[in-house]
């Protein structure tokens, strides 16, 4: 707060003397816009004996508050004649020289404005501009706020709810351009599968620097490479070989081991599928011209009554054991 410096005006010719109630404080500008323009060649003007038929309590600006006139006098600045505007208030001059700062000056004038409020009980109500008792345009840039600052925010200041009113910048980055929130590597995923970051060199300069994690987590799904591999399917063939081992066990734990198997299994097992037959590979003796010598190769019976079983099993009929009935026999058993 700038201290109220007092230079009174000795004489008070140019007021109404003594009686204000100081029921009202009066807001004004000096309209002044001269270099140097300030409180002190204002209250100067004052204690010289001022030209005008004028007279003003305070003036102010932007380093100094300057008292002329003691509160109780009447001066004459509101324009009213005898009306409560001279009569019950007090009349402060803001400054607005152009060497001066008239936002600091507004800030001291709404200084004292509170000062003067509290020492004689005023309301805010009650602090009002030239404007109301006159109709003048006065104070003219608080009043069209053409120096960033209105009237509004000079009450504001006096009821020191804000402070000077400065149009708010403009965040970049905060609200006008809002930052995307970030992704998760999923739901870049998800987008890149969906097309939204086009593919090559476009997908990589719209992901940077989480390319790589996305296309990982891309291929993933489309490829199915998260997953564990199923294993692979065994063949008939080797849950045959793997039964005939006893891998399987028997009965209803090899019904339970194979499952949906078990019966392709057991039907190659009991011989009565010919589909995993592989071409055997001839057995027994294969340069021998007698069945019999062949069948003892195989280590199978070579009596006439085995012999003419088999050759009856293979269509031979009335067999006989005459050296063609042989050859023939012989023949189908080598297949
Ligand atoms: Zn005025």
């Amino acid at each position: 707060m700038v201290s109220i410096k007092q230079q009174l005006v000795p004489t008070r010719s140019l007021t109404s003397g003594v009686g204000n109630l100081c029921n009202y404080i009066t807001i004004h500008e000096t309209a002044n816009t001269a270099k140097g323009a300030n409180a002190q060649s204002h209250a100067n003007l004052q204690s010289k004996g001022n030209s005008r038929l004028a007279s003003w309590h305070y003036q102010v600006d932007d380093k100094e508050i300057i008292q002329s006139f003691l509160d109780n006098v009447q001066c004459w600045h509101a324009g009213d004649g005898q009306g409560k505007g001279n009569m019950e208030s007090i009349g402060i001059e803001i400054c607005v020289n152009s060497d001066g700062n008239f936002k600091n000056a507004v800030q001291n004038a709404a200084e004292l404005v509170k000062q003067l409020m509290e020492k004689h009980n005023i309301p805010i109500n009650n602090v009002v501009q030239h404007n109301r008792w006159s109709g003048k345009d006065c104070p003219h840039n608080l009043r069209d706020g053409s120096k960033g600052i209105h009237w509004g925010d000079f009450i504001g200041l006096v009821k020191g709810s804000t402070g000077i009113h400065i149009p708010p910048k403009p965040e970049v980055g905060s609200e006008i351009i809002s930052k995307p929130k970030n992704k998760s590597i999923d739901q870049l995923a998800d987008e890149v599968i969906a097309g939204k970051h086009g593919s090559g060199a476009d997908r990589k300069k719209s992901l940077g620097s989480q390319y790589d994690a996305v296309q990982k987590l891309v291929n993933e799904k489309l490829l199915g490479t998260k997953s564990k591999p199923k294993p692979a399917e065994k063949s008939i063939d080797t849950l045959v070989k793997e039964t005939l081992a006893g891998k399987h066990g028997n009965g209803e734990a090899r019904k339970k081991s194979l499952g949906k198997n078990y019966q392709a299994v057991q039907d190659v097992i009991n011989g009565n599928t010919s589909t995993p037959k592989k071409p055997s590979k001839p057995k027994g003796d294969q340069k021998t011209n007698s069945i019999v010598d062949y069948l003892k190769s195989i280590k199978a019976d070579s009596s006439f009554a085995n012999r003419k079983k088999l050759a009856t099993k293979h269509g031979i009929k009335n067999y006989s054991g005459t050296p063609a009935q042989n050859t023939q026999l012989l023949k189908k058993l080598r297949g």
